[in-house]
């Protein structure tokens, strides 16, 4: 038979593989497993080596461990409502052992008497016997014996309703068939990381000789599933720079260095390294697609403002782009205020006074024309007042240099003399969609994109799921900052946290309460949030206690804020729609109601409101969490405030997959390797196929590879190939 090659497995269907019929098939499909390749990446989840069974009576306690045994008995209990235990006990030859589970009624299924079973847990010595508790089960059947050549019994993951036995023994036959398995990753790169063979490694995770084959085998097929990855992402990223035609920026920086000068601090060292790899990306001539990370406060929108002043000084315009109209205003008012340290303003000149000052460096020195344009405001730092027309026209004629405004300034029909940067807050709601409609805003280049986002993502995450974006982070904050001091009280010890407010707020300071949060139903929430704000109206009934929340019109939102920033509101009670960007450095208590329904990003964004101006900040996790993740999830928010580590904690608990909710493509595909462990592997990845693809930019010396790839990512990379 000739080689197999992965590419041809992805066109064989699983009912042509022995005790595979097409309802089977069906079944399996509906589970992810298309085709044969599928199924040869569904890989054991576990192995038990009959070389090395301890019989039950010689088990350490406390280890964790898996234990062959043959159900003797199951019962089950119930002694309250919402409660049933079920106990089984398990023997071998030497002992027994008690299996206990909860609330788990389909063990009574699972478990007959006579069952040969796995089980995979820690342990522990109860009342005198041994137990184990909850643990993972594997049913062995019958077929335990003679099925598999090696002494290793691989337990493949139930899917598709086989039985393990049968799902083994399809499996075995599938692989059968197809080996040998054609290689097809360049030998450099399996040499360079000492690499078994794909064949080999295929064989070796399913049905090993030994325990001591599956690491390797596992390690040479996550590397194969990472390079793909990263070979699709490292084309797409090719495409892109082909395809566009960019900006070349000619960096003078004066303007820039003025604007840094004047400010009434020094760079952070990662605020100066990242500009100066956003510098590099503005002087080349294709398109910069940069995501910029840092924590709330770590000084990004200085960093944006220097980047926006590179392209003002060469005559192009630049926008700042918000999700909400209240973020805009702060960035504008935030913008505004950096500008005038810096000595940038045009001063605000009385009607028609300042007409024919067009040029940047007027007597007085450069000044940059700035303005926010919103559904509903229009203002500029170069004229009191300013309709909505006139400041349309402005940015049309190109007198306006820095706009700020929500994402509709590229959605909407507003045109650009000369759009050179756009800076975008918030990556999470500007999807690729609208990058394309700001290529399309550009006439002939397009202009130079920097994303802003203050939610952490593992590098990790970042570099399966932006592959095709740099990234830079800033992750130093600015001195003298000191981390918000976060604290866990139980619910019924809320007096505390209303204590807490009341001193900062007789200290002049504000404070925010962030009512619990209501599954899928902003009416409801928004319910329960008028419900709290008049039960903390009550408790405190000397303060001024505001109320905010997703369901007011946004004029209410506004004045609401308006109130709260100015410090007429003394305590903010508010749903999570304060959870972005919000700015009021007056503010030091953040106290979160049921934080452990809250999953740790919000939790992290909430915390980031507070601590942001010289004083002391605090928050507190007001909680009875009732589950485990729960209850992780608080212990990381009282343990660290960095997000980074937050995110891969997130990460840890949650699994990959799901990133801050968000379902990420990329990612979900993966079928063997995990990023957060697996990550050596896919930096090596990452970097190999980058580097192939600079010297293939089209694959064309790598036809198997690049068919592999498509075959196996699927449609959605097809247009990588199109040419
Ligand atoms: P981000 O946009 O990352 O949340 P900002 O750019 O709004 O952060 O900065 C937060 C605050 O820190 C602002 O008041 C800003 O003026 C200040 N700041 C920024 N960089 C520095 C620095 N290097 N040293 C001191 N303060 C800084
Ligand atoms: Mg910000």
């Amino acid at each position: 038979m000739t080689m197999a090659s992965l590419t041809r497995l992805t066109e064989v269907g699983t009912d042509q593989v022995k005790l595979i019929g097409p309802k089977t098939a069906a079944k399996l499909s509906s589970a992810g497993i298309g085709h044969v390749a599928d199924l040869l990446h569904h890989v054991p989840h576990r192995y038990i080596d009959r070389t090395r069974k301890t019989p039950i009576a010689r088990i350490p306690i406390g280890s964790e461990v898996t234990v062959l045994g043959e159900v003797r008995s199951v019962r089950s209990r119930r002694p309250r409502r919402n409660l049933m235990i079920i106990e089984a006990v398990i023997a071998d030859e030497s002992a027994r052992i008690k299996a206990v589970w909860f609330n788990q009624r389909y063990r009574l299924n699972q478990l007959n008497e006579g069952t040969q079973v796995a089980l995979s847990g820690v342990v522990e010595s109860f009342r005198g016997s041994l137990q184990m508790k909850s643990p993972a089960v594997d049913v062995l059947s019958s077929d335990l014996e003679g099925l598999v050549t090696g002494r290793v019994v691989p337990i493949h993951s139930a899917v598709a309703k086989l039985s393990p036995g049968v799902l083994r023994r399809a499996i075995h036959n599938a692989l059968t068939r197809s080996r040998p398995i054609e290689d097809t990753v360049p030998v450099e790169f399996l040499a360079a990381h000492g690499l078994m063979g794909r064949d080999e490694a295929f064989a070796s995770i399913h049905f090993p000789e030994s325990i001591d084959d599956v690491a390797p085998a596992r390690h040479r097929l996550v590397y194969d599933e990472l390079f793909r990855l990263e070979l699709a992402l490292a084309l797409q990223k090719r495409r892109q720079i082909l395809e566009a035609t960019g900006i070349s920026h000619e960096l003078k920086g004066e303007l820039t260095s003025r604007f840094i000068a004047g400010l009434p601090y020094e760079l952070t060292g990662a605020q100066k390294r990242v500009l100066g790899e956003i510098e590099s990306d503005l002087e080349i001539a294709h398109p910069m697609h940069r995501l910029l990370q840092g924590e709330v406060g770590s000084g990004k929108t200085v960093v944006a403002v220097a980047t926006l002043l590179h392209g003002v000084e060469g005559g192009w315009q630049g926008a700042i782009m918000a999700p909400t109209e209240v973020l805009a205003e702060q960035h504008y008012l935030g913008v505004r205020n950096l500008l005038a340290d810096a000595g940038l303003s045009p001063g605000l000149m009385g009607e028609g006074a300042d007409l024919g000052m067009e040029s940047l460096f007027g007597e007085d020195g450069p000044a940059v024309h700035l303005a926010l344009l919103t559904g509903s405001a229009a203002s500029t730092n170069y004229r009191p007042e300013i309709s909505r027309t006139e400041l349309v026209r402005d940015i049309e004629t190109g007198k306006v240099d820095v706009v700020v405004g929500t994402h509709a300034l590229i959605q909407e029909g507003l045109s650009f003399e000369r759009l050179g940067v756009a800076v975008v807050d918030e990556q999470h709601r500007f999807g690729v969609a609208q990058r394309v409609q700001l290529k399309e805003k550009a006439e002939d280049a397009e202009p130079d994109l920097l994303i802003m986002t203050a939610t952490p993502i593992p590098r990790t995450m970042s570099m399966t799921m932006y592959g095709d974006l740099d990234v830079s982070i800033i992750d130093e904050m600015p001195p003298g900052r000191t981390p918000v001091a976060t604290k866990l009280l139980s619910r019924s010890e809320e007096q505390e946290a209303w204590e807490l407010i009341r001193k900062d707020v007789s200290k002049g300071r504000q404070a925010f309460v962030v009512c619990p949060l209501v599954e899928d139903s902003a009416k409801v929430e928004a319910t329960s949030a008028v419900a709290e704000h008049a039960r903390l109206a009550g408790v405190f009934d000397d303060l001024d206690v505001g109320l905010i929340h997703g369901q007011l019109p946004s004029a209410d939102k506004e004045s609401v804020m308006a109130r709260f920033r100015s410090g007429e509101i003394d305590v903010l009670v508010a749903t999570t729609v304060i959870e972005v960007g919000i700015d009021v450095p007056n503010a030091t208590v953040m106290v979160i109601e049921d934080a452990d329904r809250f999953g740790l990003s919000q939790l992290h964004q909430l915390r980031g409101r507070v601590g942001r101006g010289e004083h002391q900040g605090s928050c507190i996790l007001l909680a009875d969490p009732t589950t485990t993740e729960g209850e992780e999830r608080l212990e990381a928010m009282v343990g660290t405030s960095d997000g980074f580590r937050l995110a891969e904690e997130d990460l840890r608990i949650r699994g990959q997959g799901t990133v801050f909710g968000t379902r990420q493509s990329g990612v979900k595909d993966l079928k063997l390797a995990d990023i957060l462990s697996d990550f050596e592997t896919l930096i090596s990845a990452r970097h190999d196929a980058f580097a192939l693809v600079a010297s293939d930019p089209t694959l064309e010396g790598h036809p198997e590879l690049a068919g592999e790839v498509r075959a196996m990512l699927g449609e959605e990379v097809d247009w990588l190939f199109v040419s």
